[in-house]
């Protein structure tokens, strides 16, 4: 069976329990919830039973050990996540406004996920792997960007497949940045952009003028994410859409991070896009109904109990 490896951040996320505007007074809070979106898109994969494995970096404390003990019990390997001694796991307080707006406050650059450094471990998975799943915030820093870009290297030398999540707003993007995710994304098979997340390396401002762009720099698929509207498959060939499941939106964090998780780890067991598409659709939308970001993701078993109501 092929293993999946994906590299970037872990942290924990805590969650007020009340709308309104951040965080400048005292108020009810839940978590901490494992998270980071390269660890809930792994936990997926490893869910589904495919073998996956994640290079990361945690502090020697409880916000690491909860996401070390929640991987391991779904079956992800976590031999390439380093524990920095007297250093700080990561974490996202996140508070959701009336309008559905998040406030968040970060502590990612500097902690422990922020300066991933080599170790024997990680050149083992290297070698193991067969499919790397990079995510924008892969090159966020000169240390992870260069493991990156390595493991984008290895593993397509030796005939292995390369998917992309974009996962960042226009917001953050700086011609840096967008250059580095350029050169990625000339060597990505399977890209996975959410809604205008599509356009951010176009010339193109419409839909299937930007899809054909994407296409001539040599990616053979892309699935577009499309929130409650549902999602997308496009080949130079075919298109398939897939209609949204109609779910009480509780918590949309992660959605994404589950719907890649599904759709690759089908994909890369040789179901049809059709059928990898339809689990991906339902793993998204289960997602959304369960409150933290990691604790959303689904069995095989939860899939198809949604599938078949
Ligand atoms: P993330 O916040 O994790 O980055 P994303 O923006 O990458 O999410 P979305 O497009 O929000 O990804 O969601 C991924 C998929 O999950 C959608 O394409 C759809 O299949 C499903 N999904 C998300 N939200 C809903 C919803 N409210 N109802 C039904 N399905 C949903
Ligand atoms: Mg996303």
């Amino acid at each position: 069976m092929r293993k999946i490896l994906t590299i970037g951040e872990i942290l924990v996320e805590i969650v007020a329990t009340t709308k309104g505007n951040g965080f400048l007074e005292a108020q009810p809070l839940i978590g901490p919830f494992p998270s980071g979106a390269p660890a809930i898109f792994i936990d997926q994969v490893g869910k589904l039973k495919t073998p996956c494995a994640i290079i990361s970096r945690v502090g020697n404390d409880d916000f690491g050990q909860l996401n070390l003990n929640r991987l391991m019990a779904d079956q992800v390997d976590i031999s390439g996540i380093s524990i920095a001694e007297g250093e700080t796991t990561g974490s996202a307080f996140v508070r959701y406004q009336a309008n559905g707006d998040r406030k968040f406050v970060f502590n990612i650059a500097h902690s422990a996920c922020g300066k991933l450094e080599d170790n024997p471990n990680i050149e083992v998975l290297l070698a193991q792997c067969d499919h790397l799943h990079l995510m924008g915030t892969a090159l966020s820093s000169p240390g992870l960007k260069n493991m990156a870009l390595r493991a984008v290297q290895v593993i397509k030398a030796r005939g292995g497949t390369l998917s992309f999540d974009p996962n960042l707003r226009a917001e953050i993007m700086t011609p840096e940045l967008c250059s580095d995710l350029k050169m990625i994304l000339r060597q990505t098979d399977l890209f996975l952009p959410s809604g205008d997340e599509l356009f951010l390396f176009t010339e193109a401002k419409e839909e299937q003028a930007a899809i054909n762009e994407l296409f001539v720099l040599g990616i053979q698929e892309i699935v577009l994410k499309r929130g409650n509207q549902g999602a997308t498959y496009f080949t130079k060939e075919q298109q398939i859409n897939i209609l949204p499941h109609h779910v009480d939106e509780l918590d949309p964090t992660g959605a994404g991070d589950s719907f890649g998780g599904a759709f690759i780890s089908f994909w890369i067991n040789g179901y049809s896009a059709a059928e990898a598409l339809r689990y991906a659709n339902a793993a998204g939308a289960r997602a959304v109904t369960l409150l933290g970001p990691m604790e959303g993701t689904s069995t095989q078993l939860e899939l198809d109990q949604f599938l078949a109501q």
